[in-house]
C-alpha cells in the first residue's frame, strides 16, 4: 500500500512513479468508481471487447472513491484475475470524482491517459477512436467528447446553456459548451494537470486552463448501465458556483460596481429629497419606500457579502493545503510482478 501523499512534491512523484514503472504502456483507462458494483464487470468486459485487436497495450485504472456498496470487492476480484492489467487505487472516504482523476491520472503509465466513467454510458469504442486521431493527427494533444443529443429535461438544459454563457463572459477560459470529462490526452497533458494541485478542483476549467491543442468529437451518452447518477440539481448548482469563483475574479469586482452604483443612486436622491423639501415643501410620505429600500439594499450587502464569503472560503481552503485525496488501499500489478 502507497500513500503518494506523504510525499510533498506532487512533481517529483510524477517522475519517479514514471521511472519506475517497467510497462511502457500506451494506453491507461482512468475510471473513477463511486457505488458502482453492479457496472464494473459490465465495464471491464465492454474495454476487454472494445480492445481485443487493438495491437497495443493498455492498462485500466480503478478509483474506489469511498463506495458504500461492493465496489471495492468487485474491483479486487478483477485485480485478482487480471484479465487485462489492472489497478485499483481505494480511498479513505469520499472525495469526489475530481479527486478519482487526480489520484487515476497521477498512477497511470501510459503514453495516453483516457478518462471515462465506471457506468457504461461512455462506450469505450469511442476511446479507440480517440486513440487513433492522437496517433494520427500529432497536432492534437487532447481528443475530447462533447454530448451532441442531450437526453435531459428543458429545465436542466435551460440552466446548463445558462451556466456556460456566464462562464464564458466571466472568466479568462473558454469552455467548450456540453464537453464532458469524458477525453483522452497525452502524458505531457497529464503532466501539466497534475501539476495544478488546488484543493477545489473544476477539471472542465483544468482543461482548459492548461491549454493544449483540443479535437472535439460528438458522441450520444448511453444510458447509465446499472445505479444512479450521482448529481442532482443542487450538486450541479455547487459545481457551477465552483467553476464561477474558480476561474474568475470578476463577480468580486461587480460587487463592488453594485455598491458604488447603489450608493450613486442614493446620493442623487437624497439631493433630490433636500430640494422637494426647501423649494416645495412637500414632506415625504416615505414608510414603503423605506421599507422597500431596507430590503432591497439589506439583499444586495448580503449578495455582496456572499460572494466575498465564497472566495474568502476558497482561499481558507486552500491555505490549509490539505492533499487531494488519501490512499488507504493500492493494488497494482506491476508491484506484483
Ligand atoms: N463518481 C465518483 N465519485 C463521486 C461521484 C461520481 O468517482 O463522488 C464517478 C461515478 O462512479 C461515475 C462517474 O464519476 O463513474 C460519473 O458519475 P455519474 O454517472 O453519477 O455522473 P453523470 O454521468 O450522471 O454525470
Ligand atoms: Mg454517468
Amino acid at each position: 500500500c502507497i500513500n503518494f501523499l506523504t510525499l510533498t512534491n506532487k512533481k517529483h512523484i510524477i517522475y519517479l512513479k514514471h521511472a519506475e514503472s517497467e510497462i511502457n504502456m500506451k494506453l491507461s483507462l482512468v475510471v473513477p468508481c463511486y457505488n458502482e458494483a453492479e457496472n464494473v464487470r459490465l465495464f471491464q468486459d465492454a474495454v476487454i471487447t472494445a480492445f481485443h485487436d487493438c495491437g497495443y497495450d493498455y492498462e485500466i485504472i480503478y478509483v474506489n472513491d469511498g463506495s458504500k456498496d461492493a465496489t471495492l470487492h468487485n474491483l479486487k476480484k478483477l485485480f485478482q484475475e487480471q484479465k487485462c492489467p489492472v489497478k485499483v487505487i481505494s480511498f479513505s472516504r469520499n472525495f469526489g470524482k475530481e479527486a478519482g482523476i487526480y489520484a487515476g491520472m497521477e498512477a497511470a503509465s501510459g503514453d495516453y491517459i483516457s478518462l471515462i466513467d465506471a457506468d457504461l454510458q461512455q462506450q469505450p469504442e469511442i476511446v479507440r477512436d480517440m486513440v487513433k486521431i492522437l496517433d494520427e493527427q500529432p497536432q492534437y494533444d487532447v481528443v475530447a467528447a462533447y454530448q451532441d443529443r442531450r437526453g435531459e429535461g428543458k429545465i436542466l438544459s435551460f440552466f446548463k446553456k445558462s451556466f456556460y454563457r456566464i462562464i464564458n463572459k466571466l472568466s479568462d477560459v473558454t469552455l467548450k459548451k456540453d464537453a464532458s470529462d469524458f477525453r483522452t490526452f497525452r502524458r505531457s497533458v497529464a503532466e501539466s494537470i497534475l501539476n495544478l494541485s488546488e484543493s477545489h478542483r473544476f477539471s472542465k476549467g483544468i482543461f482548459a486552463w492548461v491549454g493544449y491543442e483540443t479535437c472535439f468529437i460528438p458522441y450520444t451518452a448511453c444510458k447509465r448501465v446499472a445505479g444512479v447518477s450521482k448529481w442532482n440539481f443542487w450538486k450541479l448548482l455547487n459545481y457551477a458556483t465552483e467553476g464561477i469563483v474558480g476561474y474568475s475574479t470578476k463577480p468580486l469586482r461587480m460587487a463592488t460596481f453594485l455598491g458604488g452604483m447603489t450608493s450613486f443612486s442614493a446620493f442623487i436622491y437624497l439631493i433630490i429629497v433636500i430640494l422637494q423639501k426647501l423649494i416645495s415643501g412637500i414632506d415625504i410620505p416615505g414608510y414603503a419606500t423605506i421599507i422597500v429600500l431596507i430590503l432591497f439594499l439589506g439583499g444586495m450587502q448580503l449578495l455582496c457579502i456572499g460572494i466575498i464569503g465564497e472566495y474568502v472560503g476558497k482561499t481558507f481552503e486552500q491555505s490549509k493545503n490539505r492533499p487531494i485525496y488519501i490512499t488507504k488501499e493500492y493494488l497494482n500489478y506491476e508491484s506484483e510482478k
